[in-house]
């Protein structure tokens, strides 16, 4: 087999359980060579993250809330003192009240929106301002987005908004970090069975939904997810940046309801 990332060596964000879409990227990366390092929000996190990152082959883990920019700055130290260099950044990190993610969008307040904003959108930036100083031979930093940043979906809410500006912070940060040969790319992902997901009002809907609808007929799997991170962040995707690659069973480009789909 074909080690695509032997020799690299990067941080996955965002590993809560083996539910977790960081879970299907880090396995493929590992079942490519790579050297992985975690951070977990809060201590009660790491009894679930620990047995996760053995598997893998990893006792590089330590705690970090993106929303705390010195816990991000004691993290990213933590990875310096350990690795004076990294190849890629997986952040897998969302977060809204569940209260508003469900019924309507004018709802929102002004603190929820704000939290959002920090911990969905906000906290690319702050990772990519500390990543971007330790690849030295480059790098690819990739985040994980969903379809309801480009068109409305009910009960996403403030988190779709929040997507929007996490994708276009993807292309800011390209065109920032291009010169130094620092990729920034985004897989907007179909609705999969996280523990996020189950936050969003609804979500069974939303599934069988895409499951009917998308031009696959199926919904897609950690494991989809974790292929097209491979690419995007192996030298496969050398030339690709500000990148917002769909993994969706190719639901993004159907404009209707399928005619074969039942009502449901
Ligand atoms: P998950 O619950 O497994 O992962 C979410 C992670 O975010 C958790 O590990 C959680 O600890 C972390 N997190 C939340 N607030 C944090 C903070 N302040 N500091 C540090 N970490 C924090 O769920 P998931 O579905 O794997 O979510 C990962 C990413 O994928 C999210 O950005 C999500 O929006 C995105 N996504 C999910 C789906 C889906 O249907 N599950 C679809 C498209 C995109």
């Amino acid at each position: 087999m074909s080690l695509l990332m032997e020799g690299k060596r990067g941080l996955i964000m965002g590993l809560a359980n083996d539910k977790s879409l960081a879970w299907g990227i880090a396995k493929k990366l590992r079942e490519h060579g790579a050297e992985l390092a975690f951070s977990y929000q809060g201590e009660a996190l790491l009894k679930r993250v620990q047995p996760l990152a053995a598997e893998l082959g990893s006792d590089f883990l330590f705690e970090c809330d993106v929303s705390n920019m010195d816990a991000l700055d004691a993290a990213f130290a933590t990875l310096q003192q350990r690795w004076d260099s990294i190849d890629f950044v997986v952040h897998a990190i969302g977060f809204s009240d569940k209260t508003e993610l469900r019924g309507k969008y004018v709802d929102t307040s002004l603190d929820n929106f704000l939290m959002t904003m920090n911990i969905s959108a906000y906290s690319l930036v702050a990772v990519t301002k500390r990543a971007a100083p330790m690849m030295r031979n480059g790098g690819s930093i990739l985040t994980l987005t969903y379809y309801g940043a480009e068109k409305v979906v009910p009960h996403y809410n403030v988190m779709g908004v929040a997507k929007a500006a996490l994708e276009t912070s993807v292309q800011y940060l390209a065109n920032d970090l291009g010169p130094v040969n620092i990729r920034v790319n985004a897989i907007s992902a179909g609705p999969i069975k996280t523990l996020a997901a189950s936050g969003i009002g609804d979500f069974r809907y939303i599934l069988k939904w895409n499951e009917l609808n998308s031009p696959l007929r199926r919904n897609v799997t950690i494991d989809d997810v974790g292929g097209a991170g491979l690419y995007m962040l192996s030298d496969l995707s050398s030339g690709v940046t500000g990148e917002v690659h769909h993994v969706d069973a190719g639901y993004h480009v159907v404009g209707m309801k399928q005619e074969d789909a039942p009502d449901i």
